[in-house]
């Protein structure tokens, strides 16, 4: 296998092509938000993380395979040290087109500018809140005015646009749903809200969501009205909106209400190099001592393939089969 030299797809049984690939750099995170982790948490050892080297591998690997797309993730993905040399690494891979990042903001003031210039255009960073007493409610840490001093730098280095994801917590998010609809207008950030998904730490129950109906009610009756965009597109998890006064966009993630597994082209790689073919899934493959012992781009090419074409056909956050996988969140990459 050479170059981006196009094979058969990564294609599943109900024909879904994959080719959105999110990398976990870490599972270590700098907050410890209660829906996603536990306070206590044992990390793995940094001899157990793949390394950049071992990344770029497996994304030259899968490029040829049809996987375009890449977000990078975690854990709190700019813990890892020097994050723009595997930005840097990953961009020029043929076939990469779009590579994009999640980030809590922390540590974003100091690293958005390197993380640009490495060739990262696209970035999501999470914030639930502008309370900064609400912020450590749901964190368990401090820390707002850095995340909001990460957002200002995330502009001012060209990011554009960048995103803002809260996630829908009955209970929290009415109060926030304004403010941070708000927030967003003024500051020309697109605000996306994602419902509250059984993977956390905390127990789950389907009224703890705050749905995404509602939170597009509160908006239209507080903010403004709203209308569908008209460059939908059905292969993103986001229902995006437009406000018709010209605010910008506003993005609804109803993983929970509206299912979108249908239309899913994803498949996630986690910090120890253990392949995931859904945020649910409950069987992984392990990738590391392939990728460190150096085994045949066939042999793993081979591996990705299977997995894919094994997928199931949807998570079942709706049905009494649900099983929660044994990772939280910070241990997948969201
Ligand atoms: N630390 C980074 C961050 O905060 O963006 C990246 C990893 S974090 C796990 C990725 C996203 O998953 C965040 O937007 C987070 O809010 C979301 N998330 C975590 N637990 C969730 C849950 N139980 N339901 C829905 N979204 C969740």
């Amino acid at each position: 296998m050479s170059g981006a030299e196009r094979i058969e797809p990564l294609i599943d049984s109900f024909g879904r092509v994959h080719n959105n690939l999110r990398i976990s750099v870490t599972d270590r995170c700098n907050l410890r938000c209660t829906y996603c982790m536990p306070e206590d948490v044992t990390f793995l050892e940094k001899s157990e993380l793949l390394t950049f080297e071992e990344i770029a591998q497996f994304v030259r690997i899968v490029a040829p395979l049809g996987i375009d797309k890449i977000r990078l993730t975690g854990g709190e993905p700019l813990l890892r040290r020097d994050l723009p040399r595997l930005v840097a690494m990953l961009t020029p891979i043929p076939g990469i087109k779009d590579i994009g990042l999640t980030t809590n903001g922390l540590l974003l003031a100091q690293q958005a500018q390197p993380l640009f210039d490495a060739g990262l255009r696209r970035i999501n960073i999470s914030l639930d809140t502008l309370d900064p007493a609400r912020f450590r409610q749901i964190t368990r840490r401090d820390g707002l005015e850095h995340v909001i001093a990460g957002i200002m730098a995330a502009k001012r280095a060209g990011f554009a646009p960048v995103k803002i994801n809260a996630v829908s917590i009955r209970g929290i998010t009415e109060f926030e749903v304004v403010p941070l609809a708000r927030f967003a207008r003024e500051h020309g950030l697109e605000m996306r809200f994602i419902e509250y998904m059984p993977i956390g730490a905390d127990a789950w129950e389907r009224e703890k969501v705050y749905f995404a109906h509602e939170i597009l009610d509160q908006l239209e009756r507080d903010v403004a009205p709203l209308v569908p965009v008209n460059d939908y597109d059905p292969r993103s998890p986001a229902m995006e909106f437009q406000y018709t006064d010209g605010g910008g966009r506003v993005g609804m993630i109803a993983s929970v209400s509206r299912p979108f597994c249908r239309s899913c082209n994803r498949v996630r790689l986690t910090a120890e190099g253990k392949l995931r073919n859904c945020l649910f899934a409950l069987d992984e493959i392990d990738l590391k001592p392939l990728l460190r012992n150096g085994a045949p781009a066939e042999a793993i090419a081979a591996l990705v393939r299977g997995n894919i074409a094994a997928k199931w056909e949807g998570h079942e956050i709706n049905t009494a089969r649900f099983i929660k996988p044994l990772r939280t969140m910070h241990a997948i990459g969201g």
